[in-house]
């Protein structure tokens, strides 16, 4: 991770070599924080960010189903995020806001002030592997269970569900994990959303067991824009293995191409005529290169 100047703390800039926290925070023993991604992309006229709104919507959710009562108004870390990325004078940015369980009671139950941070610094393609496709295996570990958790709020500790899914293929070919729910149906990944093309349509695991990205959201509209015709739906692994096309949606992969499943190759290797499409399409919204969707775009400068 590449530093820069500053990080948003508490509604102040703080250099990013002081913005430290206490060793007794709840989030820090429990998970009790919420957090999202975001990117900011360089468009002709400066630099924007894709879905602002809607990720700024998603960390009050995930914050209200802990209980965490945030101190800023949905504007005030809106403003704050713009900030962040102007004052470290990026144009490419991944962007992180953080919020979380902060210090007093160390009770499980406990509820402390939430402490708020945004952070943000250059982060490239999330897999090396993105352009001739990525190797994926199947996790052993089920995706976090509805019943255990909710699974639509994006929680720190749901990650260690994460955590352990990876390290299975730490140090193998595979680059990622595709996980399962408790029935046995195509969950999502470690930290993105799962599409297949089969005869030129989309399927993709609907809500329920899976964080609703909102990439995927903006792939399902931008696909039917296009005239692709998209059904959310059970996935089983079986029709992963016997799809034309997959891939993965989320804000640091963005559309990230399936070479193969448990070695099983998917469709004609290197082909992605779908998926191709879409991401293309996809890059030009980000970049401001669309102007139908310039109100999902927000501009930094
Ligand atoms: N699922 C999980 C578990 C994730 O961590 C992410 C990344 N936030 C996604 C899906 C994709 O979500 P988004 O498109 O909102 O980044």
């Amino acid at each position: 991770m590449k530093a820069t100047k500053y990080i948003w703390v508490n509604g102040k800039l703080v250099d990013w070599n002081n913005a430290n926290t206490h060793v007794l925070v709840h989030g820090l023993h429990y998970g009790s924080g919420v957090f999202e991604g975001m990117r900011a992309y360089k468009i002709n006229s400066g630099a924007a960010i894709f879905r602002l709104d809607e990720h700024i919507d998603r960390l009050f959710f995930s914050a209200q189903t802990i209980k965490l009562k945030l101190d800023y108004s949905k504007q005030e870390l809106k403003d704050g995020v713009i900030k962040v990325v102007a004052s470290n004078e990026l144009q490419e940015a991944y962007i992180r806001p953080l919020a979380y369980n902060g210090f007093g009671e160390l009770g499980v139950g406990a509820k402390n002030k939430a402490e708020v941070i945004i952070a943000c610094w250059k982060w490239g393609s999330y897999h090396k592997a993105t352009a001739a496709g990525l190797d994926v295996k199947t996790s052993s570990y089920i995706r976090v269970h509805p019943k255990s958790t909710i699974v639509e709020a994006k929680i720190c500790g749901h990650y260690v569900n994460g955590i352990f899914a990876l390290q299975e293929i730490e140090g193998t070919k595979y680059h990622e994990v595709l996980m399962l729910d408790a029935e046995g149906y195509v969950s999502e990944c470690s930290s993105s959303n799962i599409f297949i093309v089969k005869d030129n349509i989309l399927y993709t695991p609907g809500l329920g067991t899976i964080l609703p990205g909102i990439t995927r959201d903006f792939i399902i509209k931008l696909a039917i824009d296009l005239n692709y015709k998209v059904i959310e739906k059970k996935v089983t692994l079986e029709e992963v293995r016997n799809a034309d096309e997959a891939f993965f949606s989320g804000t640091a992969v963005e559309i990230a191409f399936i070479r193969s499943l448990d070695d099983v190759n998917i469709g004609i290797e290197g082909e992605n005529k779908v998926s191709r499409h879409l991401k293309k399409e996809f890059i030009k919204v980000v970049t401001g290169n669309n102007s139908k969707y310039s109100g999902y775009l927000t501009n930094v400068y």
